[in-house]
């Protein structure tokens, strides 16, 4: 079966086409600045070569037509005829309470995500307009939609209810909903094959430090608790978003820097974490960087960073009563062995003994705990498309 994976954002929209006998990656790349001047794709097939096109994308239906032309292309294409795709899997950004699980799409799925956009108003349209540009352009082909917020469905009210008035819960959705389920879920999978382990057996912590950054309490495969929460403001610090602060901060400086509440929001999520402690980027090499070389901010936002994920980690022992295994993941946890080792250091009362020869892997699955450690660490490089290609690989058979 070849099933082709779509991530529909504002402004891009990342695609895989997968074969699903081997879970082999026959085409993928992504399409930049729709609608904005610049516009391009970029474009690779399993045989290594590679298109860069500045081409005019004015919006989602001209990027899908884009993406479909470069699979059919008779030089660097790797389709004869577009009924080769089978299926199409989208990423969706937030499923509410609706969806515990990938769907496959119906009008009334669509309405559905249309019902809880207001809680993911950046990311949710732009989602659905993937969804109907397909329906349109691959008529009659099925699709399913994989939704970030599923995985932690399964939290208790105790970890999703925030202590505020209950009627906004009941009147407007505000609860913990989490997100990087599908990353969350492919990496306890994993680590659980990994240790030769019942996963329904295993309490595992799982750490996805990106750009965007969250962690998980995973006891017996299920979501028990994580550190986004109705949107991924919420939790560690990140490149740009600030993550846990004091909520009587926001209006302290709405009131003292006259802001209104989208400037607020802006600068939450686009001018905080990594980039507004260290003022030099919200890329943590950037920032490691001029640490490295001498300059304070960075170093502290280094820090702070650090200092906060393991921080959940310890909260996260005392919410799973325990812990077999912590997993990194993204490109900070699967790339940046300092951050593990700095993470871990300050954990070995609890019993993570670090073997550093191990941890200087980058981006490779392997255990970087020695063989004495009663608690096992592992990095293990997530796959979110090959999750979503293969839910929706068995929503379509089981159909
Ligand atoms: P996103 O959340 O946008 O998917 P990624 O998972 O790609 O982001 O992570 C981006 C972060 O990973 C950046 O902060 C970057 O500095 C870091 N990163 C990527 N590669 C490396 C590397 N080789 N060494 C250290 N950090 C890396």
């Amino acid at each position: 079966m070849k099933i082709l994976v779509l991530n529909s954002g504002s402004s891009s929209i990342k695609f895989q086409l997968f074969n699903m006998e081997k879970e082999e990656v026959l085409a993928k790349g992504q399409v930049e600045r729709i609608g904005i001047e610049g516009s391009a794709i970029e474009y690779e097939n399993m045989e290594g070569q590679e298109v860069e096109k500045d081409i005019d994308i004015s919006n989602h239906r001209d990027g899908i037509e884009h993406i479909i032309e470069m699979l059919l292309d008779t030089e660097v294409g790797i389709l004869e005829n577009i009924d080769e795709i089978n299926a199409v899997g989208h990423r969706v950004v937030h499923g509410g309470e609706k969806f515990a699980e990938s769907t496959l799409i119906t009008d009334e799925v669509i309405n559905s995500i249309e019902e809880v956009s207001s809680l993911a108003p950046l990311h949710n349209p732009h989602n659905l307009s993937g969804i109907k540009v397909c329906q349109e352009l691959l008529p009659g082909k099925p699709q399913v939609a994989v939704f970030d917020t599923a995985f932690h469905q399964t939290m208790p009210e105790e970890a999703y209810t925030y202590a505020i008035p209950y009627e906004y819960y009941e009147k407007y959705g505000v609860r913990r909903y989490g997100f990087h389920g599908t990353s969350h879920k492919f990496v306890s999978n994993r680590v659980a094959e990994i240790m030769d382990k019942d996963k329904n057996d295993l309490k595992i912590i799982t750490c996805h430090l990106g750009n965007g950054a969250s962690i998980a309490a995973i006891d017996g495969g299920e979501s028990v608790d994580t550190s986004m929460g109705m949107t991924p403001l919420e939790g560690l610090v990140m490149g740009t978003r600030s993550g846990d602060i004091d909520p009587a901060i926001i209006p302290f400086l709405m009131d003292k820097e006259d802001l209104d509440t989208k400037e607020i929001d802006n600068i939450l999520n686009k001018e905080s974490g990594l980039l507004g402690v260290s003022g030099v980027s919200n890329d943590s090499r950037d920032v490691r960087q001029a640490a490295q070389d001498g300059n304070h901010r960075a170093e502290l936002a280094d820090k702070v960073f650090n200092y906060r994920v393991r921080k959940y980690i310890g909260a996260y022992i005392a919410a799973l009563n325990g812990v077999d295994a912590v997993v990194f993941t993204g490109g900070i946890g699967e790339n940046a062995a300092g951050v593990r080792e700095h993470i871990l250091d300050g954990l070995d009362n609890l019993g993570f003994e670090l073997d550093p020869k191990a941890n200087k892997v980058r981006g490779e699955e392997r255990e970087i705990t020695t063989d004495d450690s009663a608690v096992k660490a592992f990095v293990i490089p997530t796959n979110e498309e090959l999750v979503i290609a293969r839910d929706t690989e068995n929503i379509v058979e089981n159909k």
